[in-house]
């Protein structure tokens, strides 16, 4: 076994006794009895026991999050936008770009943002094998772990597409869960800065996943205004993790050491 393998059995236990405790029993101590953070559905067999959409909440939170970078240039222009306004966000990245661009997603990760799982090359996932699907996941979070030193524990697949099969069958080998979305602008259409704004602020609600991409100079133009205005309508900005309930990522304690006695 070679030494990068044997470390990425370890990366992924360190994953998984992360992320199991959590999705199994998620954060109902936190909330109200009546009212859990988070709400799985309960039909397991079409996969949504693995996937999340949104987050039934009555505060007013969302979670921004922004596919298929890490880019050179648009997502530091991204990142001093949202520093400006101490905004959080989730980081879907494809990990032969996070292994070009090493320096930006530790960027990323020390500006206190999350970073989750969107595949090595972009594929349409639910067309391959199980293995080939796996891998697909493995190198990126080896390649997110060699840069900012902790795992994706959420994984997003490139156009939405996973059956419900395959998304139990990666929570299971690999703990997982797919994040999907519930508001979605189709800003890689490219329909310019105000249109994606009003997209995303007219379909806003509290506990949702707005899906944008980090790559399209539009997306990133639109930000200012569309978190402006969110921010006058009281919305609150969290990450992935945060809005499940889970702790922060970047707070998270990883015992990798532990793991691997
Ligand atoms: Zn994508």
């Amino acid at each position: 076994m070679t030494q990068s393998h044997s470390r990425r059995r370890i990366l992924l236990a360190a994953g998984a006794a992360l992320a199991t405790p959590f999705l199994v029993r998620p954060a109902a101590a936190q909330q109200s009895r009546t009212e859990p953070l988070i709400t799985l559905p309960g039909d397991i067999t079409h996969g949504d026991q693995a996937t999340i959409t949104r987050v039934r909440t009555a505060r007013p939170l969302v979670a921004l999050t922004f596919d298929d970078g890490p880019h050179p240039s648009l997502t530091p222009q991204l990142l001093d936008i949202l520093a400006a306004r101490q905004i959080r966000v989730t980081f879907y990245v494809i990990g032969s770009r996070v292994v070009r661009q090493p320096e930006l997603t530790r960027r990323i990760a020390l500006a206190g943002h999350e970073i989750g799982n969107h595949t090595w090359s972009h594929p349409s996932l639910s067309g391959l094998g199980d293995a080939a699907i796996l891998s697909e996941l493995d190198r990126t979070t080896q390649a997110v772990f060699d840069a900012v030193g902790r795992p994706p524990v959420t994984m997003r697949p490139p156009y939405g597409n996973l059956s419900g099969r395959q998304r139990l069958m990666v929570h299971r080998e690999r703990n997982l869960p797919t994040v999907l979305w519930s508001v979605d602008p189709q800003d890689w259409r490219r329909p310019g800065a105000s249109v994606v704004t009003s997209r995303i602020v007219n379909a806003a609600h509290p506990g949702g996943v707005i899906l944008a991409h980090d790559i399209q100079s539009g997306t990133v133009n639109a930000m200012p205004a569309t978190l402006d205005a969110l921010l006058a309508r009281g919305y609150q900005f969290v990450t992935m993790s945060e809005l499940i309930g889970w702790p922060r990522w970047n707070q998270r304690r990883i015992r990798l050491a532990a793991r691997a006695s």
